[in-house]
């Protein structure tokens, strides 16, 4: 298979090619330009990539393109949803229980009441309680290779009301349901219309938005 699709690569590219296939999710694609051979390493979702998208990596080899093209991202982005990386998760080293809150406890709540408790991911405190940090801060996060939400231990104090920290969990969890993708003019959208649409069906989503308001935590990001 890997010598068949550096055969169609070399034959599309011109260039010799040392193809590498790998497993890895933070690797989707790199390439090495070297004079005599170009060294690609390619995740093996590209195994079934359809022609267009081999059109599309072959003038990026080429360096035609600069930059990756938007019909090799959206690709990429979209195998990346069906990929399951949780089994990768240590589940030995997620904690729900904080020192105000559990995080399972609001996660499951929320399964239950928006999702049927159909939804099937991880969930896990990160970072250091009650430091305030001076930056930017991110209140959660969403791995979707590893269907995991990372939540920041500094909404562990009565300072954040448990609405707020059931919305950031929330939020996490529709990235899950209305994941990132790129559009055919290649821009990328994150929190796209879908996702605003579904995050906005959060019980307390104005109490939650009017709290964001209030104390300034606009400055946070999630
Ligand atoms: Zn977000």
């Amino acid at each position: 298979m890997t010598a068949l699709i550096q055969r169609e690569l070399e034959n599309r590219s011109g260039l010799k090619l040392k193809l590498k296939i790998n497993d890895n999710r933070s690797t989707m694609l790199s390439v090495k330009w070297e004079p005599d051979c170009t060294q690609v390493s390619l995740h093996r979702i590209f195994l079934k990539a359809p022609r267009n998208v081999m059109e599309a990596l072959a003038c990026y080899l080429r360096q035609e393109d600069e930059s990756i093209a938007p019909s090799v991202r959206a690709f990429i982005e979209d195998k990346l949803k069906v990929i399951d990386y949780s089994h990768l998760v240590d589940k030995s080293k997620l904690y729900t229980q904080g020192a105000v809150y559990n995080l399972k406890k609001i996660y499951d709540e929320l399964n239950e009441e928006y999702y049927d408790g159909k939804l099937d991911l991880a969930i896990t405190w990160f970072g250091k309680p009650r430091q305030r940090p001076r930056t930017r801060v991110t209140f959660g996060l969403y791995h979707d290779g590893l269907r995991l939400i990372k939540i920041n231990r500094f909404l562990d104090t009565p300072t954040f009301p448990e609405y707020l920290v059931a919305y950031v969990v929330y939020h996490e969890m529709v990235h899950h349901v209305c994941p990132a993708y790129t559009d055919s003019k290649g821009y990328h959208h994150i929190h796209s219309k879908e996702f605003k649409k579904e995050e906005a069906k959060f019980r307390h989503f104005a109490l939650a938005q009017r709290w964001i308001k209030e104390n300034q935590a606009n400055l946070f990001e999630f």
